[in-house]
């Protein structure tokens, strides 16, 4: 994709802080942290979102994400950790070249990463179940 800024950064034509790198994917500190170590995994290949993600390249981000949570733990001292995949404009998406947001948490961080909880009404609950039977 000629015009892809994370297609350019994840192959390296475009400098970026980056904490690792394998012959799939690069993961890079995001420039507007949502807190310390916020980082992105880019794969290398342009797939606009996890829908276009081929399912084998789709299965190596998670364990990329499982190793940066390990070393986001050892060297960040971090007490938790936010994994968040937004997919189209409507679910937050800025950047539409497939992304895992990797948000280490720590005790007492404001970091808004959550939602108001509804309530699942029976209705719904059998709507939905109906339509993926
Ligand atoms: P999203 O809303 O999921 O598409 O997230 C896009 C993310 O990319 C945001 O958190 C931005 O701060 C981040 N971002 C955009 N451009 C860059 C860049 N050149 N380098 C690093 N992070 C970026
Ligand atoms: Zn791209």
């Amino acid at each position: 994709m000629e015009n892809c800024i994370f297609c350019k950064i994840a192959a390296g034509e475009i400098p970026s802080a980056t904490l690792y790198e394998d012959e799939d994917f690069r993961v890079i500190l995001d420039l507007g942290p949502a807190t310390k170590g916020h980082a992105l995994i880019l794969p290398k290949q342009h797939a606009a979102n996890l829908l276009e993600m081929p399912d084998e390249l789709a299965g190596k981000a998670i364990v990329v994400a499982k190793k940066m949570a390990g070393k986001m733990k050892e060297v960040l001292g971090c007490d938790g950790l936010n994994l968040v995949q937004n997919n189209g404009e409507a679910a937050g998406q800025t950047v539409h070249h497939f992304h895992i947001h990797l948000i280490p948490r720590y005790e007492g961080d404001h970091a808004g990463v959550s939602w108001t909880p509804g309530k699942l009404t029976d209705e719904v609950r059998d709507e939905i179940l109906k339509k993926f039977a």
